[in-house]
């Protein structure tokens, strides 16, 4: 996540043919990386703004976009105001099977048609597709409320578990370290693997746990003894000093 001061900063005031050209800003909603975070409809609109005075086209990866709209009570209309296109998914937290949407101008779309034609982005019976993603449109966007609230509960239980640091979800991610551990996220997925959890490793002693609709309050409360079961158990495994 970034501000517009940040962006503005970045940009190459009077670009020479040695610069690599400018031509597009991108934004995440929400952004996974920074924790799942909301970016916030007022910095969405000052980045967008920088980008246009300068001529460069703007594009919201909107993945989670509807996690966003539902943690900040805001419509998704709003969010995406200033961008030039914008991706929502209808996999991840809206459930569906498969499916995504490009939108942005009739000539933009035009083009990105060709392109995903050209890359071999092809179905044609795509009509059972987008009916469950019509589906997930009209029946699992609300609900998302309640995969970040089975977050929040995540983010709780693994905060009182020793040597786990935890940063307090936006939405349906929840990033924690272990370092105080001294276990490393790697060997902690593999052993939660063998209760049927999966984490995603997203560094040496951090770890990503994610909520959504295939994952219910018991499954995270479950979660969250299984955690403490694996710690537990490896600080009794270490040898006596
Ligand atoms: C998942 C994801 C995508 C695209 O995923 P598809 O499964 O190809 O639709 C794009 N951006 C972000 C940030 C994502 O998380």
């Amino acid at each position: 996540m970034f501000s517009a001061d940040t962006l503005l900063q970045a940009l190459i005031p009077h670009p020479s043919r040695y610069d690599m050209p400018q031509t597009l800003v991108a934004v995440e909603q929400t952004a996974n990386m920074g924790g799942g975070a909301v970016w916030d409809v007022r910095a969405l609109d000052a980045v967008a703004e920088v980008a246009r005075a300068r001529g460069i086209a703007t594009h919201m990866d909107g993945a989670r976009l509807m996690n966003a709209v539902v943690a900040a009570g805001v419509p998704a209309s709003d969010m995406v105001a200033g961008y030039d296109s914008v991706w929502l998914d209808f996999t991840k937290g809206l459930g569906a099977p498969l499916g995504a949407v490009l939108c942005g101008s009739r000539e933009f779309i035009d083009r990105a048609w060709r392109w995903k034609q050209r890359l071999g982005g092809s179905l044609r019976q795509g009509g059972i597709c987008a009916a469950a993603c019509l589906y997930a449109l009209d029946h699992h966007i609300d609900r998302l409320a309640e995969d970040h609230a089975n977050a929040r509960i995540l983010a709780r239980g693994l905060a009182q578990i020793d040597g786990i640091s935890v940063e307090q979800p936006d939405t349906n991610l929840v990033f924690f370290d272990l370092s105080g551990s001294g276990m490393e996220a790697e060997e902690l997925a593999g052993r939660l693997r063998g209760h049927g959890i999966l984490i995603s490793i997203v560094g040496r002693y951090r770890a990503r746990a994610c909520t959504h609709l295939d994952v219910t309050e018991a499954g995270v409360r479950e979660a969250i003894t299984a955690v403490r079961d694996v710690l537990g158990d490896d600080a009794r495994n270490v040898p006596p000093a």
